[in-house]
């Protein structure tokens, strides 16, 4: 029942006053601040998706005998919403977004959600919480958090023939505190976020759940991500435990891993259009950390940086293992990570032109 599109809305009765706001907007974070409102669309195998609604923010209510709580049927989603100079909210390729949560909910054997739906539920929380949009300039956005769970009481173990979309939002600030700035990362030798035939494509809470302990190894190292590689041999680069990775070589050729263990990144999708756009030789392909370690000594590989929609990119600077470290050279302005950054953020923020179309207005 898709063609129910109707967005049945109950509005906070205690919405955050403007001073609130201006508090988050200050100094968002990431997930600190949730907006006045959330969407919420239930489905079950008879009736398919109905019900869509938008309430106010809250807790939700779940029997423990749900089965998400056990199996961790869920798949989830981050996108943001960008206000532009003239005041206008837009959100970034939210039909990309669509199209992999279907994938994701595909492999975790969840109901697929149609792409209208999802863009029109984005389009309509963005517009009734539209004063949680960070002002332009100031390098924020509100961040879009969709996921699906199953929602059903039963332990036993099969596919749910209930489950239930939600979309929460936050003000969300630099996902590092100053973008310029390299972050470390911590090479993980042992553990694996996902492998071959795994859920790794998919966007699930489970792959986060297993790079959980490996970040804290990376913490103690004193580096902010770790860096996964393949689970079968031990030597292909995958990538972080929540963003890809991409290199920079010095004769202008841009190449990111390609694995059926990656999540396919949107930020990487758009930044190698972009670098192919200007021309740059673009490549995915397999990428063993051998050549990662040989092209940093030879001078053949100048960068290294992680991408995301959190972090959108990040410079690495060190590459931390039990055996050996990659320092990669200082990040300057001219940086290829810095020089894609500041174009896709300008498409982003309506700062430079969208040749591709890929804003989409929320009104
Ligand atoms: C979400 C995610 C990314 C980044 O994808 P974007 O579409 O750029 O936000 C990369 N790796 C993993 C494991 C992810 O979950």
């Amino acid at each position: 029942m898709t063609d129910n599109i109707n967005f049945a809305i109950e509005r906070n009765p205690n919405p955050a006053d403007a001073a609130k706001i201006a508090e988050a907007h200050a100094n968002p974070g990431f997930g600190n601040y949730f907006t006045d409102h959330m969407v919420i669309i239930d489905w079950t195998r008879e009736a398919g998706w109905h019900d869509a609604r938008i309430v106010p923010y809250g807790p939700i209510s779940l029997n423990p005998a749900n089965a998400v709580l056990h199996y961790g049927q869920e798949v989830f989603e981050g996108i943001k919403a960008y206000r532009h100079a003239d005041g206008t909210t837009h959100i970034f390729r939210p039909d990309e977004n669509a199209a992999r949560l279907q994938c994701s909910s595909k492999r975790l054997a969840l109901p697929a959600l149609p792409t209208e739906l999802f863009v029109e539920s984005l389009r309509q929380l963005v517009a009734l919480d539209e004063a949680w949009v960070p002002p332009h300039g100031e390098d924020k956005s509100l961040y879009l958090r969709p996921f699906i769970i199953a929602n059903e009481d039963f332990l036993g173990v099969r596919a749910a023939q209930r489950a239930t979309y939600m979309v929460i939002a936050c003000p969300a600030g630099g996902y590092f505190s100053d973008p310029t700035q390299p972050v470390n990362i911590w090479l993980e030798a042992e553990l694996a976020r996902a492998g071959r035939g795994g859920t790794g494509a998919a966007k699930c809470g489970g792959n986060y759940a297993a790079s959980l302990l490996p970040q804290e190894t990376a913490y103690a190292n004193g580096c902010e991500q770790v860096l996964f590689l393949d689970s079968c041999e031990g030597k292909y680069i995958e990538e972080l435990g929540g963003m890809n990775i991409v290199f920079a070589y010095r004769d202008g050729t841009i190449v990111t891993p390609e694995s059926d263990s990656i999540l396919a990144s949107i930020t990487n999708k758009s930044l190698l259009q972009l670098a192919a756009d200007a021309g740059m030789r673009v490549e995915r392909r397999k990428v063993t950390i051998d050549e990662w370690r040989e092209g940093a000594a030879t001078g053949d590989i100048v960068e290294a940086f992680a991408v995301g929609t959190a972090a959108v990119v990040a410079p690495i600077g060190l590459l931390k293992s039990q055996d050996f470290t990659i320092e990669n050279p200082p990040v300057t302005e001219d940086s290829v990570a810095m020089r894609l950054r500041a174009q896709l953020t300008g498409i982003q923020n309506g700062d430079v032109v969208d040749t591709h179309g890929w804003m989409v207005a929320t009104k």
